[in-house]
């Protein structure tokens, strides 16, 4: 694996027969998650494809020569020409690899998936996802002496690991970097001797058998499932949006408003989140378009006070994105006035979407029962309609999802389980 800039790019990328180039950033959470992996993967396909790194905050001008908008961006090279998919996000190891096996000749393909052997690890409990819920409850089983690990697709911290500033979690006189904040919760759950899987693919959950498949070649057998697998940002479902995901399209302010110094930014949505971030988008933006389809923001008073008082911020309300398009380097979103029905086309250098959440329960099928919007449904100690599987945080079905309420069910599953654990032990 190395390290280049831009006027090596030529020599080290182009001119090789086989390369993945992976542009990062730091304060990046996704970048991080990808690290290891994109390291591990060199470790194994390194004798046959090159393992380029490139931070994309010095190499600006080549990054948006080669139009990556969003960090991290994996690029694959076949003999100076771009080939498979553009990576971006949360990139997991199975779509790197699926990438990899585009540059290797069938006969290697074989070879390098036979490098990993199946193996079989055991724990008491089993906490899937490590955003606060999770780490909470990992923490309280590892004091009270539980073997527990902690397994997540992404580097802990959750939602709060990309939300720029929280100001309302007990305990700080002044508001936290989401980041930090996320930082410190992990690094406590981590030192008490949790064993942690993080930054994997989890390939398959066997609820009734209490069985995780991570990374394809590793399965985890637990006596109890603590899901604490949070929410993601919902997509709105427009032409564009897939096309340009990562492309000029992005969900996540504190990953890349940076990249907006002096540019201009749409946001859609009119919620909490979307305005607290176009305020700290604002911080880089020349200017920013908030679409909203209501007549009035949906976020709290503070902030939308601190919004309607921003220069930089200006409004369409009673209006809906019909698609994204893209000319060059601008992105244009055509903009429908719900009231009179008449569409207007929208410039800008890129697009933040903050249209609310969705349950992350696409792996655990239809044994646990849901609430109608798709969350899991418990009892008051957390436990789903399966014995000995908990789910904690944002997942599950409640009134409200905070921090301060995703640890309180962190902690409720953790002190269930404990009292569980040891009247059967
Ligand atoms: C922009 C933004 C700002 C916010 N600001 C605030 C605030 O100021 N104050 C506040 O109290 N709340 C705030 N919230 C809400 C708060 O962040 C959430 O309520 C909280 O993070 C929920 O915690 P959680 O652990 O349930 O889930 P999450 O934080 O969503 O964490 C879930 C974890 O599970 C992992 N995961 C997902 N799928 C899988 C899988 N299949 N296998 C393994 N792991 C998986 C994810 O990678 C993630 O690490 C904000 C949310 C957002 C989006």
């Amino acid at each position: 694996m190395k390290e280049i800039n831009a006027a090596d790019f030529e020599q080290e990328v182009l001119m090789s027969e086989k390369a993945v180039v992976d542009f990062y950033s730091t304060e990046c959470p996704p970048c991080e998650a990808l690290a290891p992996k994109f390291e591990a993967l060199a470790g194994i396909y390194g004798e046959q494809v090159k393992f380029i790194k490139i931070f994309r905050q010095q190499n600006r001008d080549l990054a948006e020569q080669l139009g990556v908008k969003s960090s991290p961006t994996l690029l694959f090279y076949h003999n100076g020409k771009q080939v498979g998919d553009r990576l971006t996000g949360g990139i997991k190891k199975s779509d790197i690899v699926a990438n990899l096996n585009l540059l290797l000749p069938a006969s290697e393909i074989q070879r390098f998936a036979e490098r990993q052997k199946p193996i079989m690890t055991s724990f008491d409990v089993a906490v899937l996802g490590g955003g606060p819920a999770g780490l909470t409850a990992a923490l309280y089983l590892c004091q009270a002496k539980i073997n527990t690990v902690l397994i997540d697709i992404a580097l802990p911290g959750g939602q709060v690991a990309t939300t720029h500033q929280v100001s309302n979690y007990p305990g700080f006189i002044e508001p936290q970097l989401g980041y930090m904040l996320s930082h410190q919760m992990s690094e406590q759950t981590k030192l008490c001797g949790t064993s942690y899987k993080v930054a994997v693919d989890v390939a398959k959950v066997d609820l009734l058998q209490k069985q995780i498949v991570i990374d394809e070649f590793e399965t985890i057998q637990a006596k109890m499932i603590v899901i604490a697998t949070g929410a993601s940002p919902r997509l709105i479902g427009i032409p564009g949006e897939n096309e340009f995901k990562g492309k000029g399209i992005s969900y996540c302010a504190t990953c890349d408003a940076k990249y907006f110094h002096e540019k201009e930014a749409v946001i859609i949505g009119g919620g909490n989140t979307a305005i607290e971030e176009s305020e700290f988008i604002s911080k880089f933006a020349s200017k920013i378009t908030i679409i909203h389809q209501f007549d009035k923001l949906t976020a709290n008073k503070t902030a939308q006070d601190k919004a309607f008082a921003n220069p930089k911020i200006t409004f369409m309300l009673e209006s809906e994105p019909r698609a994204i398009e893209k000319a060059g380097d601008r992105m244009r979103t055509t903009v429908e006035n719900l009231k009179t029905g008449q569409r207007t086309i929208v410039e800008s250098d890129g697009i933040f979407i903050f249209v609310g959440m969705s349950p992350n329960t696409g792996l655990f099928g239809k044994v646990l029962t849901y609430d109608p919007w798709g969350y899991i449904n418990t009892d008051e100690d957390m436990q789903t309609n399966i014995e000995g599987i908990y789910a904690v945080g944002d997942v599950r079905s409640k009134k409200y999802r905070q921090i301060t309420t995703a640890v309180a069910d962190g902690t409720i599953a953790a002190i269930a389980i404990t009292r569980k654990i040891d009247l059967t032990s």
